[in-house]
This record gives structure tokens, C-alpha cells and sequence, in this order.
């Protein structure tokens, strides 16, 4: 299959877009957190070509995005109190709300779970694109399964060339990293994934909302998390990443002792200077939005120049911040040595 690369700054782009995904196709379309590798929602047969495209996992459920709240009504059971809150502070936006799924949500969307996530984004190629389509959109990161998540459309292109019909170019993604996933099917509600939004929002209008422990923690082996994502090892480059936790100098010592061939490091914006191996940043020390928009890029480019090691500086978990942690344990398959 040729995958047509389409820019979304140009006319018609958006249209034969959606004409694609009125058709059973696959497009990978450009959102504020990372790219997503779009199909109409309702339609299974196109929503399985989603799983075979990426090599997902048949247990990993996708997200729906619409492109007005009105939508979402006969996509879920009820649309509870606490769900019209939340989408009046932070739709459109990165953030995703689990909710009882009605009967018109394909079982290839939920993979056999009782709820749906539905986001609203903020990108407006990716509103633009769901409303011309005239059906919500089903829609993981635009990644090979377990690789780091797709933030431009050349990534998109390099996992996806060949495999789906058409990427739409709207440029790099804002965010960074995926929506933050909250469930309001549990009470309290609960965080499933960290994201865009921090958990310091989602409580100022909830109140009370409890951070599942897959978020922070690797899951025991065998057992089945709430949110299907988070499992062990994901967003993963081909190198094999170690976290070392440790201020600046002792990070900056420990690499510069263990140089060698294959040998690379993860560090913040500005501590490069201070490393004698190859060094690829992702945003300064305390700029958590800056660390979310570069990581994926980083790890993609870490492959690139050939790292076989990587020494990676250990995010703090504030804020934005969650969300950065909660990837790069992942990537690193909570590989984690302290320091200093
Ligand atoms: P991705 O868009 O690739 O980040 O994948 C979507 C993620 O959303 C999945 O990995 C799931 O963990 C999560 N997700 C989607 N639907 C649900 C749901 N109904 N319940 C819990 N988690 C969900
Ligand atoms: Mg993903």
C-alpha cells in the first residue's frame, strides 16, 4: 500500500482525509499530545486494521475522539455530573475520560471492557478532521506496538509507510505525551494514566481522585491493570535504557566513568557540557511541559545515532512531570539505579 503524505495546511487535505476514514481507512492524524493512528469508530472492520497496522496487543483498548461534547452522548451509558465538570474545564484538551460505553461502540474499540475513553482534543486539524469525517474517530498513538509514540508526522511515516493509507502533516505535537486518563466508571475516580492534564487539575474540580498504582509502579507479572497500556515495558527505543537517580554531578560522574562504545545519555537541556558521551537532551530540569513535548522525539533519537546504553536522567514527578516519569519507566522497563 502507498501511504500518501498529505499536508494539512493545504486544501482538500483534510477532506480526502476524511473521505479515507469514511471508507474503512487508516490515517494518522496530528493531535496536540502525540499523532494518532486514526479509523472510524464505529465501523470494526476499520478498527481492526488499527491492531494489525500496529502489531497491538487485541487487549489494548482505543481511545474515541469527538469534536463537539454533544457527541458523546450515544457513545457511553450516562453522562454523569462529574464528567460535564471535567469536560468544561479541560475539554477540548489533553484528557481522556473512562465511561460506561453504549451499545454503539464496537467490541474492537473496548476489547471486551464494559467502558470507553473519549477525548475531545484541542488540535484543530484533528477537530477539523473528525468533523468532516462525520463519525467519532478511534485512535491509539501512531506507533509500531511498543516503540516510543509518534510526536511528527515523519515518525508516523517511518513506523507507518507502507502499512496505512494516508498521514495528514500538522506539524509537531504540543503536548508531547498522551492524555491523562482518568476513569469515572470507579468512585472515586481514578487516575489511570498521567498526562497533559495533571492530577492537580483533575482534583481541583473532583475532589478526591485516586492514582492507580500501575501509574508509579511496575504491575506485578500476570496481573491485568486497569488501563491495558500500562504494562511493563513500552515507549521503548531499541537501546536499553537505565534510569539513574542522583543530582546532577553524581549522574554526570557515573556516565563519564561508564563511557564506551554504544554508550549515550538522556540528560536535561544545558548538562550536556558537562557529559563526555553522546548526549541527547529533552527540556531543562524543571521544565516539565518542555521534557513531555521532547522525550519521544529523544528516545527516537537515541536509536539514530546507534546508542546501545543509555543513561538516562530521572524525571521528577511533579505536575506535568507524572507524566514524563511514567513513560521513561516504562521505556526503561523500571531499570532504575540510584546515585549519589
Ligand atoms: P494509546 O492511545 O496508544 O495511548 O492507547 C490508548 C490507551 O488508553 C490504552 O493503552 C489503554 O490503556 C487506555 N484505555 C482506552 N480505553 C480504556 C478503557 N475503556 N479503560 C481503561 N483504559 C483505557
Ligand atoms: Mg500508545
Amino acid at each position: 500500500m502507498q501511504t500518501l503524505l498529505l499536508n494539512a495546511a493545504e486544501k482538500g487535505a483534510v477532506e480526502k482525509a476524511a473521505e479515507i476514514i469514511r471508507s474503512g481507512g487508516l490515517v494518522g492524524m496530528p493531535t496536540e499530545t502525540v499523532y494518532g493512528l486514526a479509523a472510524n469508530a464505529l465501523d470494526g472492520k476499520a478498527v481492526a486494521k488499527i491492531f494489525a497496522a500496529k502489531g497491538r496487543p487485541q487487549d489494548n483498548p482505543l481511545i474515541v475522539h469527538i469534536s463537539d461534547f454533544s457527541q458523546i452522548g450515544r457513545l457511553v451509558r450516562s453522562v454523569p455530573e462529574k464528567a460535564k465538570k471535567l469536560a468544561e474545564a479541560y475539554w477540548p484538551g489533553p484528557m481522556t475520560m473512562v465511561l460506561e460505553k453504549s451499545e454503539l461502540i464496537p467490541d474492537e474499540v473496548s476489547t471486551g471492557l464494559p467502558t470507553v475513553g473519549i477525548r475531545f482534543p484541542s488540535h484543530p486539524v484533528a477537530r477539523a478532521l473528525i468533523t468532516a469525517a462525520g463519525v467519532p474517530i478511534a485512535a491509539p498513538s501512531a506507533n509500531t506496538s511498543g516503540l516510543p509514540s509518534t510526536t511528527t508526522a515523519q515518525h508516523v511515516m517511518r513506523d507507518m509507510n507502507g502499512k496505512i493509507d494516508a498521514v495528514l502533516d500538522g506539524g509537531p505535537c504540543s503536548v508531547g505525551v498522551e492524555s491523562t486518563i482518568v476513569t469515572l466508571a470507579s468512585d472515586p475516580p481514578r487516575l489511570l494514566r498521567p498526562g497533559g492534564i495533571t492530577l492537580e487539575q483533575l482534583r481541583a474540580v473532583l475532589g478526591r481522585v485516586d492514582v492507580d498504582r500501575a501509574v508509579m509502579n511496575p504491575l506485578p507479572k500476570g496481573a491485568r491493570p486497569l488501563s491495558p497500556g500500562m504494562k511493563y515495558k513500552h515507549y521503548s527505543p531499541k537501546a536499553n535504557v537505565v534510569i539513574l537517580d542522583g543530582n546532577e554531578r553524581a549522574y554526570a560522574d557515573y556516565v563519564n566513568a561508564h563511557r564506551g562504545p554504544g554508550v549515550a545519555a538522556l540528560c536535561y537541556t544545558g548538562e550536556e557540557k558537562l557529559i563526555r558521551v553522546p548526549a541527547v537532551t529533552y527540556g531543562g530540569e524543571t521544565d516539565y511541559g518542555a521534557q513531555a513535548r521532547d522525550l519521544f522525539e529523544a528516545l527516537r533519537h537515541l536509536d539514530e545515532i546507534g546508542a546501545e546504553t543509555v543513561y538516562a536522567r530521572c524525571p521528577e514527578p511533579k505536575g506535568v512531570g507524572l507524566a514524563v516519569y511514567n513513560r521513561l519507566m516504562r521505556a526503561a522497563g523500571f531499570e532504575v539505579l540510584r546515585i549519589g
